[in-house]
């Protein structure tokens, strides 16, 4: 078939472009396709990816990534991937603007956290509006810390900033709490205000949090707010070729990141790794590393080992 690469990835994250490194250096024919998307370009300040000191702008280690990826001759595409469909033992991707086929795929789409729908929200995003505590609780200590939220997840971010600041609170915005036993004891032990007002609007100075404004009684005043109303796993591509996917959307893999699909391989965080910048680029490399294994392996099977000097689309 003309125009069969070896591998594709889906993603130019962390993860895809991790992979990428490992599979451009191992001489595997790869090609990269992204849709420029990355959750790292919402954080303008890296401060947990080691080698950076003075940290670093997720949009700049990108940057970065993918021109370190295409010193080893991996081909990167910026397309939308539409549909993902398996004959035989090749791949075919449907995109915007063109079809490919492929051996082997890894599939690193992330996903996509909710923000809670609440007017004023947007502009805070990555700026005083947060999602992860391990990656921003350090940065935000001693300030007025709102989790909003109503579920135990809400209740454990809510204890652990206690160590981050002395002021935390939690806004369930209307909702009832479902948090269980448990967490209504410690919440209770620890003396976290709980405030269950529908609330009206988040008031910020160029996306630095002012105030939370509530339907009724009086304004919240704070610095900074986490959320944890939940994630949107990009899995629909997965679902199309027929990979497990767990009831929180989780591409399923093992410990090489093989899907249930024969070839299929899935990277990042739309698996269950927790969703951080290394540990999506370590997940890459651990499947950048398995699908060249799996190739060779192939090879060697096939009696066709690729050898120095054949052109690579020969391999
Ligand atoms: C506000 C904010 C702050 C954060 N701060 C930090 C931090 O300080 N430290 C940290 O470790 N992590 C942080 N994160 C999390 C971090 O961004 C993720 O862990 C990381 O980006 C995950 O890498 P990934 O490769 O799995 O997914 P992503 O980086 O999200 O990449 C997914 C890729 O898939 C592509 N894609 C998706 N669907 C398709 C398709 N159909 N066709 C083609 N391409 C597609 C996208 O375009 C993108 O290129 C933060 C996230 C947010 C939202």
């Amino acid at each position: 078939m003309t125009g069969l690469r070896e591998v594709i990835i889906i993603g130019g994250g962390l993860a895809g472009l991790s992979a990428a490194l490992y599979l451009g250096r191992s001489r595997r024919d790869t090609l990269l396709i992204h849709s420029g998307r990355s959750m790292a370009k919402w954080e303008v300040n890296v401060q947990n990816y080691l080698g950076f000191p003075d940290g670093i702008d997720g949009t700049d280690l990108l940057t970065r990534g993918h021109a370190q990826v295409a010193r080893f001759h991996v081909e990167i595409i910026e397309d939308e991937v539409r549909t993902l469909t398996k004959d035989d033992d090749t791949f075919h991707l449907q995109c915007q603007q063109a079809d490919y086929y492929a051996k082997r795929v890894l599939i690193a789409t992330g996903l996509t956290h909710l923000p809670p729908d609440i007017p004023g929200v947007k502009d805070c995003l990555g700026k005083s509006l947060f999602f992860c505590k391990d990656c921003d609780a350090y940065r935000v200590q001693g300030k007025r810390i709102v989790i909003i939220g109503r579920n135990n997840e809400a209740a454990d971010y809510a204890l652990a900033m206690l160590l981050f600041s002395p002021s935390v609170m939690i806004a369930t915005n209307g909702q009832v709490p479902t948090w269980d036993s448990d967490h209504t004891g410690w919440l209770k032990e620890y003396q976290i205000t709980i405030r269950q007002d529908r609330i009206c609007m988040v008031e910020h100075d160029e996306g630095h949090l002012r105030d939370l404004t509530f339907e009724q009684g009086d304004p919240m005043k704070l610095d900074v707010a986490f959320t944890t109303r939940g994630d949107v796993y990009h899995n629909d591509l997965a679902e199309d070729v027929g990979a497990s996917i767990d009831t929180e959307g989780e591409i399923i893999v093992d410990a090489s990141l093989k899907t249930s699909v024969a070839g299929l391989y899935a990277a990042g965080c739309v698996t269950a790794a927790n969703c951080q910048m290394i540990i999506a680029a370590g997940q890459g490399a651990i499947a950048g590393q398995a699908i060249n294994r799996d190739l060779f392996d192939e090879s060697l099977g096939r009696h066709a080992l690729p050898r120095l000097g054949q052109p690579v689309h020969q391999m």
